[in-house]
């Protein structure tokens, strides 16, 4: 084990090196299912660092591990990053990697291939200093996320390939530890109506007027939601409406809206339908609801299809993982740790509020940057979190009673 003080050194002497992976994996462009490339760099990274075995599942996830201990501790961080966007608001190329002022800058940078590069640091410094024989780390670099958060992660478990005790979500906390967020699901409303020809509407019924009550009730709904402790508010929101008919000159026979929700705690999909069906206006229109689907392939060409219900979760301040993380952080940096919440999802969805597998939060980078032009991230935030992660491993170890 490192004396406290000597985490952060470890990871400094580690810098350059880190920062030049880090900026191969952001000059690799990498959309939700089209993640390859960038998965057999990160893998040649693995091995080129010493992982005992890396392995690619066939979803397309990157599974390193180095030890072989009973306690398994998984880093886990996706690949995929949202497209640039308008790239007349970028200030530089948004695959340059380009590091100025300590500022590592690209589309990826916070969300989240930061988080991925310091935990494959971790390994490598776990490696130069020796892992305690009662841990095994695995570090995850996993696929699909911003389509499908936490879809890799049902395949890993479901699949039987892996079931860590705990997972550390690398996503961006700006270096606080975090341990919840709120979940979220899409859902359809349809009401249907009768056509007929546009210069005789009343011989029909229009389903876009039996759609307005709908979308004002859901107005209406979203501002009668109630906070409850500690994620705050759940929110409703409609992110498209669309309708059908057999013509433009025609009376609507069919009208769909989606709905975006963000789940607090007690919000389940089973209360989250329930509500929108007891809506006066639902009733009345007879409309109906449905909870979609994703079905999108993998890299690989993987289709691993599952409902778009993302479950919330959140663990208490003072659980025993949260009291090793606090420790691991005072190890690597003396100070005392913030904790908080994400305001986005995360692949917690699935290792936490699906499979309850204790997990927390600690990234590099920052929330505000994700999905933004001139996303960002501090090189000393990368060097940070390797230490953290190091410093998390070896307390973990030291709390199972056996040392290295
Ligand atoms: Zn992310």
């Amino acid at each position: 084990m490192l004396n406290s003080s000597t985490y952060y050194a470890g990871a400094k002497e580690l810098e350059s090196d880190l920062a030049k992976f880090m900026q191969d994996i952001i000059r690799i462009p990498s959309l939700s299912s089209e993640e390859g490339a960038v998965i057999e760099r990160i893998r040649e990274e693995m091995l080129h660092v010493g992982f005992d075995e890396v392995t690619v599942d066939p979803m397309g996830n990157l599974l390193g591990r180095i030890g072989s201990g009973p306690h398994v501790i998984a880093l886990d961080g996706h690949v995929d990053t949202v497209d640039t966007g308008d790239l007349s608001m970028w200030d530089r190329d948004p695959h340059s990697g380009d590091i100025e002022d300590g500022i590592l800058y690209g589309r990826g940078a916070s969300d989240m291939k930061g988080g991925v590069a310091s935990s494959v640091y971790a390994g490598a410094l776990l490696k130069k200093i020796g892992i305690p024989d009662n841990v095994t780390l695995y570090v995850t670099a996993t696929v699909q996320e911003e389509d499908c958060d936490g879809l890799c992660w049902q395949f890993i478990v479901n699949e039987d390939l892996l079931r860590p005790d705990l997972v550390v979500i690398t996503e961006p906390t700006s270096l606080r530890i975090y341990r919840g967020h709120r979940g979220r699901m899409e859902m359809e409303v349809n009401t249907s109506g009768v056509s007929c020809h546009g210069s005789a509407p009343e011989r029909g019924v229009n389903a876009v007027y039996k759609m307005a009550g709908i979308i004002a009730d859901i107005e209406k709904l979203n501002e009668e939601l109630e906070p409850r402790e500690p994620l705050g508010k759940g929110t409703v929101t409609i992110s498209e409406i669309r309708s059908t008919s057999p013509s433009l000159c025609a009376v609507a026979d069919g009208c769909t809206i989606h709905l975006d929700r963000r789940l607090t705690v007690g919000e389940t999909e089973e209360t989250s339908v329930a509500e929108i069906l007891a809506l006066p206006s639902v009733r009345e229109a007879g409309a109906t609801v449905k909870v979609l689907d994703y079905a999108v392939p993998s890299h690989t060409g993987l289709t691993y299809p599952t409902r778009k219900y993302y479950p919330t979760w959140d663990i208490d301040e003072d659980d025993p993982v949260m009291d090793d993380a606090k420790i691991a952080y005072r190890a690597a940096f003396g100070g005392e740790p913030e904790t908080g919440f994400w305001t986005f999802s995360t692949n917690g969805v699935a290792t936490a509020g699906m499979y309850h597998i204790p997990s927390i939060g600690f990234g590099p980078g920052h929330e505000h940057f994700a999905h933004a032009p001139n996303e960002q991230v501090e090189v000393e935030h990368l060097v940070r979190c390797t230490a953290f992660y190091t410093a998390l491993v070896e307390t973990i170890a030291g709390q199972q009673g056996e040392q290295k």
